[in-house]
This record gives structure tokens, C-alpha cells and sequence, in this order.
């Protein structure tokens, strides 16, 4: 069995809903690991993903590469910024239940 894995998150992220339930930014599974859209575009494979960012405003994670691609992306034109906002957030599938199965201590 391996060792359970740290992770650090914001103080005031919310508590990891259980697996199905509507996602609420708690920021766990990208703590946890890089998706493939981060191991793909920004060549991430272990430990926190780099796009996993914290909003003040909302008190909770978003997708760094859903909000401002362009931020992560150096390469990427102002101009196709919206474009891959939009793809970001149907590749991670924004908006979609909890998939992750972490028990969090
Ligand atoms: S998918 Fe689940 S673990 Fe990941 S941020 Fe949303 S609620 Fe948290
Ligand atoms: S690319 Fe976005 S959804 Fe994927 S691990 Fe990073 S912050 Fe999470």
C-alpha cells in the first residue's frame, strides 16, 4: 500500500463533496495529480497541477487553463484566448460532478 499523499490547499477551500455530487472548486483533484490536459499542454505529470488556481472572490479552485489559458499558455494569441477557454472547459469538463475519489483527511 503506497503512503497517502499530502496535498496543500487554500485555507478557506471548501470540503471535498463526495464523488457525483456538483464539482465546488475544493481544488483536491488537481492537487492530487495533473489531468491530462496538464500532463498534454503544459508537461505536467506528478504533484499539483501549475493551472490550479485559487479565487479570492469566489473562495474556491478554478482551472487556471479554463480562466486565463493565456496566462499558461505563452504561446497562445491573445486572439484564440476565448477559443481556448471554451475548449479547456469542455476538455476538463467544467461544470460536471465530483469524479474524483480521494478520501481526504
Ligand atoms: S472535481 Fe471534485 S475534487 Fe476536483 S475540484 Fe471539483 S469537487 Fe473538488
Ligand atoms: S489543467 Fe486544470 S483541470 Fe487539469 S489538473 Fe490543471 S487545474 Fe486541474
Amino acid at each position: 500500500m503506497s503512503a497517502p499523499a499530502q496535498i496543500a490547499l487554500h485555507v478557506a477551500a471548501p470540503a471535498k463533496p463526495p464523488v457525483g455530487a456538483p464539482c465546488n472548486g475544493c481544488g483536491v483533484c488537481c492537487a492530487l495529480a495533473p489531468c491530462p490536459l496538464s500532463r498534454s499542454l503544459l508537461g505536467h505529470c506528478t504533484g499539483t497541477c501549475p493551472a490550479l488556481t485559487w479565487q479570492d472572490r469566489a473562495c474556491r479552485y478554478a482551472c487556471g487553463l479554463a480562466v486565463a489559458p493565456a496566462k499558461h499558455l505563452r504561446w497562445l494569441p491573445d486572439s484564440l484566448e476565448p477559443l481556448a477557454q471554451r475548449l479547456a472547459r469542455r476538455w476538463i469538463a467544467a461544470g460536471s460532478g465530483c469524479d474524483c475519489d480521494a478520501e481526504v483527511e
